[in-house]
């Protein structure tokens, strides 16, 4: 499902709103008012039951596991960016990465900071790893519009990942002329050591290699995002798990997903709920975890902190094992 709109979002150059409604109406979505512990019991006995588990994880996560883009972090980190370029612009790490940047020396210059604090330097961040820890024992697969690698860096493996948006230690011909993307890391090391004023040298400034062209971060932002060989095999990896476990009971695990780009996770799990009646979905999302009522007792939506969330699912599901 997902992969269909991702085609049909490249081929248009634009997501195709009248494709993105769920068939819910607006009404049908509850919060749930059940108490906070049984909500994590119920999750706990949903994921203790479960054949496999597909887990979709957004920005909530990441912000969760502490890679906030606002904040101290950001005036902390990026002082000198905020003093050149203003601080109306340099609001925060989302917004700065859009600013109009006079040259590719200034452009990389920020980006290469921006990868380096969120992608090259952090560890795999314990939310995450608990996140595996909770799912490592069951089939399961990571669906993720994250670019930040913290699903490679917290224990699970390439096979069972698709990260559909990109990565931040990655970059690609801004205007895709051949399907290929390079590993960006080495660069924004040098480029981290070399920045003066908010500007790398321009030796180190890179060009496309096949149409000599400026590069740019592989993120998908325009519809020149390159889906290169690897980002194909995964789609197809994610397609064989969908079909795969069909006849199973599978868990959908969504973990801070918000409304930003609900057509690549949120609604395809709704669709896939409808699809599949064996199937549940568990919803952790701190403002947005309303799930559709007709789900009945198949879907959990807990409003609550999500590391706090996984936390508690994880204590409670060791009690749910034990009961048997
Ligand atoms: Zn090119």
């Amino acid at each position: 499902m997902a992969v269909q709109l991702l085609d049909r979002e490249k081929k248009t150059g634009k997501i195709d709103f009248t494709q993105l409604l769920s068939g819910v109406s607006a009404g049908d979505y509850v919060f749930q008012t059940t108490p906070y512990r049984q909500q994590i019991e119920e999750a706990a006995r949903l994921l203790n039951q479960a054949d496999a588990v597909l887990i979709g994880a957004g920005a909530g996560l990441s912000t969760a596991a502490g890679l906030s883009y606002g904040g101290k972090r950001f005036t902390d980190n990026f002082g000198e960016f905020i003093e050149k370029y203003g601080s109306a612009y340099m609001t925060d790490m989302y917004s700065a990465g859009f600013y109009p940047f006079p040259s590719e020396e200034a452009r990389w210059g920020y980006w290469s900071k921006h990868a380096w604090l969120n992608r090259v330097e952090p560890k795999g961040l314990p939310l995450y790893r608990t996140v595996y820890e909770l799912v490592k024992e069951k089939p399961h697969f990571v669906l993720t519009t994250n670019v930040d690698h913290q699903f490679w860096k917290a224990g699970f493996v390439d096979e069972d990942i698709f990260a559909t948006q990109g990565d931040y230690g990655e970059i690609q011909c801004s205007r895709g002329c051949h399907d290929r993307v390079y590993d960006g890391t080495a660069l924004f090391y040098r480029m981290n050591l070399e920045r003066k004023d908010c500007l790398v040298p321009t030796e180190l400034v890179p060009r496309c290699p096949v149409c000599g062209g400026r590069m740019a971060m592989h993120l998908r932002c325009d519809p020149y995002f390159v889906e290169d060989e690897r980002w194909n095999e995964a789609a197809a990896r994610y397609e064989a798990f969908l079909k795969g476990h069909r006849r199973e009971r599978v868990l959908l695990l969504e973990l801070g997903v918000g409304f930003n780009t609900p057509a690549i996770i949120r609604f395809p799990f709704e669709q896939m709920m409808r699809e599949n009646k064996d199937w549940t979905l568990v919803r952790l999302n701190l403002d947005e975890a309303a799930v559709p009522e007709s789900f009945g007792k198949r879907a959990i939506g807990i409003g609550a902190d999500i590391a706090r969330g996984i936390e508690d699912i994880q204590v409670k599901g060791r009690c749910v094992k034990d009961e048997g």
